[in-house]
């Protein structure tokens, strides 16, 4: 990572080189569910460490709606990381504004102030 006082363009560059290496990108929550089938002879009917699972469910938001899935546990492993890269990349993105915001206000700094009164 670019050390803070390197200058905004040289962070803005290692911060799209970061942004080019991420993979998958997923946002939402993912919820961890075990479930009761119902039959009065199934062990889960009796004892809560026999309920049938983990299920998965992946909700997210689409386009304003909200969306339900229930995904494997192998999809689930994947989702979990590629949630990860996404809080990354968020803060990759705020460190860019940063800078762009340096770039900004720095060029005005430079600019004459002696127009104010
Ligand atoms: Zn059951």
């Amino acid at each position: 990572m670019a050390h803070s006082s390197s200058s905004p363009p040289v962070r803005m560059a290692a911060l799209k080189r970061r942004i080019a290496r991420l993979g998958l990108l997923c946002s939402g929550t993912l919820l961890e569910r075990t479930k009761v089938c119902g039959k009065p002879a199934c062990r889960c009917a009796a004892d809560p460490a026999a309920r049938h699972g983990p299920y998965y469910e992946w909700n997210r938001r689409l386009q304003g709606r909200l969306h339900h899935r229930i995904v494997s546990p192998a999809q689930a492993r994947v989702i979990t990381q590629a949630m990860n890269e996404y809080q990354t990349l968020l803060g990759l993105l705020a460190d860019w504004e940063d800078a762009s915001a340096q770039v900004i206000l720095g060029a005005e700094r430079l600019s004459p102030q002696t127009r104010r009164r």
